[in-house]
Order: structure tokens, then sequence, then C-alpha cells
């Protein structure tokens, strides 16, 4: 089964290819033409705008993310705009460092929102994978991408930039929210 996912990034079609090794579906990229306006409040949101484009230009039934860091002591930010919290990704390592120093509190969560629509753009499943951890005092690691090098995960002592590929997928915000939606799949077959 083909699936568009809603995404101009070939790296983030991988990722997702690679979770769903082992089942049928094939990811695809969009259509020419996806331009979403993602001017939705919510990671959810947001996710349904990106599924609803890409159906409309693709005409078939298509599954978009929505993902950030959402950091307590920050009230939730920066949340949905996390990859434009400043303007490169050591930028935005620096600036999220600077911003949680004076609290002791550093618990924070990745949150990734998917949604699934069919070739229509209505809403067939929508899930949220979280990921919970704490911003570290300093960055360490060398996978992943973003804000990995800064993010503790809970229950491992290790940044999600110290994790294999394997490992990260299987602990993910992502990768959780994925396996929901195969789940959904699997039992609407
Ligand atoms: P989007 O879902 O493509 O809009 O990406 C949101 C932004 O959140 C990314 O550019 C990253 O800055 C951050 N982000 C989302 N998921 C991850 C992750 O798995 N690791 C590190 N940063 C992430």
């Amino acid at each position: 089964m083909k699936i568009v996912f809603a995404t101009g990034n070939p790296h983030k079609l991988k990722e997702i290819q690679e979770i769903a090794e082992g089942t049928d579906i094939e990811f695809i990229l969009p259509a020419e033409g996806f331009d979403p306006i993602e001017n939705g409040e919510t990671f959810e949101e947001n996710s349904f705008i990106k599924a609803k484009e890409a159906a409309r230009v693709s005409k078939m039934i298509s599954l978009a993310d929505d993902s950030g860091l959402c950091v307590d002591s920050l009230g939730g930010e920066p949340g949905i705009r996390s990859a434009r919290y400043a303007d490169s990704p050591q930028a935005r390592i620096d600036k999220l460092l600077k911003a949680v120093e004076p609290y002791e509190n550093r618990k924070a969560h990745f949150a990734c929102a998917m949604t699934l629509v069919d070739e229509n753009g209505k809403l067939l499943y929508s899930t949220v994978g979280i990921c919970n951890g704490e911003i570290a005092k300093k960055q360490s690691g060398n996978g992943g991408f973003g804000y990995d090098p800064i993010f503790i995960v809970d229950k491992t002592g290790k940044t999600m930039a110290e994790l294999s590929e394997y490992e990260k997928n299987e602990i993910s915000h992502r990768g959780i929210a994925l396996r929901n939606v195969l789940e959904f799949l699997k039992s609407s077959d």
C-alpha cells in the first residue's frame, strides 16, 4: 500500500520508512505543489493542515507529522516553534540551554502528532507520541538531529544523540506515533 508522507524532507521520509520496515506500506513524497501553511496553534492542528495539503496535491491517502520539544519550566516552549526558535541548529541549542539555566526543573518532552487523511483530505486517524526526558547541562553525542544532543531520555541516562538510530526509533515520539498509525491501518484492513 502506498501512502504519501507530507514532507519535503527526504531524510524524514527515510526515517519513517525505517520505522515501518517489515510492513507492506511504502511511503512516498507528495506530488509537486505541496506547500502547506502551518498556521495551527497545536502539533495536532499543524499535522492535519499538512496531511490535507498532501492529499490535495497528490489525491492519495496521506500522513503528516508535526513535532517539537516542550520544556516545562518554559511553559512548553519552544513547542510548535521548535524549528524556528533561532537561526541554526547550534543557535537553537545554545538559546535553549541559556533559557533553562535559571531553573532547577529541567523536565521536558518531545511530542509528535501524526494525522492520517483519505484522498479527499477527510480525517481517518490522529495520534500523539510523547518521549519524556530532561534538558542536559551541556550537549553530547553526534547522532540524530535538532535538539537531540541536549535531551536526556528518561531511564537511559543518555542524550538522544548518544542513542543508535534503532534505539532512538524504539523510544522516540515519532516512533511511538507511527507505530500507533501502523496499528490503526492493520486493524482497518
Ligand atoms: P517539524 O516536525 O518538521 O516541524 O520539526 C520540528 C522541530 O522540532 C525540528 O526542526 C527540531 O528542531 C525539533 N524536533 C522534532 N523532533 C525532533 C527529534 O527527534 N530530535 C530533535 N529535535 C526534534
